[in-house]
């Protein structure tokens, strides 16, 4: 049985997903239950399982997911600061962690509720 996490197998096109930014360190693909109009995972290819188990030799992929992400903004229309967009990192059962593959939320398309609930 394979021990691959459920973004690995979306990594290696076992599951579909539609894919919108890869480089060597993450990929991104937009989330199957979006919150907002725009709703993107960026995930490091490295199976980190939270951010909080994210040790000193990780500091590549963890800067590389923010890279990313302004990257994917940008590409999606929506940096400039008169739209704008929401990075969401969960981790653990309070803040509804659900998969344990390390993935920034970028989320955008809408405005967005400060304090989040
Ligand atoms: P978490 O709750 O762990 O922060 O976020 C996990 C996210 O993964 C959720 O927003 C959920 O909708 C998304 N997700 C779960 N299964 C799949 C899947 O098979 N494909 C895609 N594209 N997203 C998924």
């Amino acid at each position: 049985m394979s021990d691959k996490t459920l973004f690995q197998k979306i990594m290696d096109r076992e599951i579909p997903a539609s894919i919108v930014y890869e480089d060597a360190e993450c990929v991104a693909f937009n989330d199957i239950t979006p919150q907002a109009p725009v709703h993107i995972l960026i995930v490091p290819r490295k199976p980190i399982p939270r951010v909080g188990d994210a040790v000193a030799e990780d500091q590549g992929q963890l800067g590389a997911l923010l890279l990313a992400a302004g990257k994917i903004a940008e590409q999606l229309g929506v940096k400039e600061r008169s739209k704008g967009f929401r990075l969401v990192i969960n981790q653990g059962v309070d803040a509804g962690e659900t998969v344990p593959h390390l993935h920034v939320h970028l989320l955008a398309g809408r405005a967005l509720a400060w304090p989040p609930g």
